[in-house]
């Protein structure tokens, strides 16, 4: 049996028993253990907590500003360093809610929160999705994909592709490098760690390219991405994640 036969068999399983569990117990809250009516749903007095981002922001990076000084303005990190990426959007900010969600995504596995999670993030990223050719999920390197069975980005890109009407390639970029995980690691440990390990599988010579992943921390990964992505000829690159960190001290959390 092939390998690639035995994991759409293992994904066919997978998939008939949480259509099971479905019919057996009523749908979740994404944020709590309280039934709702239907896969997605949060209840109202925890929805009304959710961070979500918007307007005035940092023009590139999407950094929340304390106020507007119009659509151009840059956060200071942004008028220090240039990002490598055009912009970064996300739907959340990085905090207890958006946590959960993602640990949920990511560690659980759970899916039914992707089409809600799409369409916050569609709104999130309107501009860059309105001009973008295709969107591409931030890799993950084959053995980490081997132990895990799925890449909560690529689940991400796949449910914003149907949310936005923009395909997606799923293979777009690759880690070529397996590195340590990112988490615990300082802004400048992580851009070396993530330095040089990803390329992208083809020439994009021209392209609008945005970048799906679920958090984006200090912008390493997006960096690492935007330049593979620039040497392959795209033209702009755009991050587009469901939550950002804002507050510093949740970097390390
Ligand atoms: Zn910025």
């Amino acid at each position: 049996m092939s390998q690639s036969y035995r994991a759409i068999r293992r994904f066919g399983k997978r998939s008939t028993l949480s259509r099971v569990a479905d019919v057996i117990w009523p749908p979740r809250s994404l944020l709590s253990e309280a039934s709702v009516e239907r896969p997605g749903v949060i209840e109202p007095e925890l929805w009304g907590e959710l961070g979500f981002l918007g307007a005035p922001w940092c023009v590139r990076c999407g950094f929340p500003l304390p106020r507007d000084e119009g659509p151009e303005a840059v956060c200071g990190a942004c008028a220090g360093r240039e990002p490598a990426y055009d912009t970064a959007r996300a739907a959340l900010s990085y905090d207890d809610h958006a946590r959960k969600l993602i640990l949920d995504l990511k560690r659980g596995g759970r899916r039914d929160g992707l089409p809600v999670f799409a369409e916050w993030m569609a709104a999130a990223g309107r501009d860059a999705l309105g001009r973008a050719d295709f969107l591409t999920p931030a890799p993950m390197h084959w053995t980490r994909l081997a132990a895990r069975s799925f890449n909560q980005a690529a689940w991400l890109a796949q449910a914003l592709s149907r949310a936005s009407g923009v395909p997606w390639k799923p293979a777009a970029l690759r880690r070529v490098k397996r590195r340590r995980s990112q988490e615990g690691l300082s802004a400048s440990e992580r851009r070396r760690n993530v330095g040089g390990a990803i390329k992208a599988a083809g020439r994009f010579d021209g392209k609008i390219v945005v970048v799906v992943d679920d958090v984006l921390t200090t912008g390493a990964t997006l960096e690492a991405c935007a330049r593979a992505l620039r040497k392959a000829g795209v033209a702009e690159v755009h991050g587009l994640t469901l939550a950002r960190v804002v507050r510093p001290t949740d970097i390390l959390a």
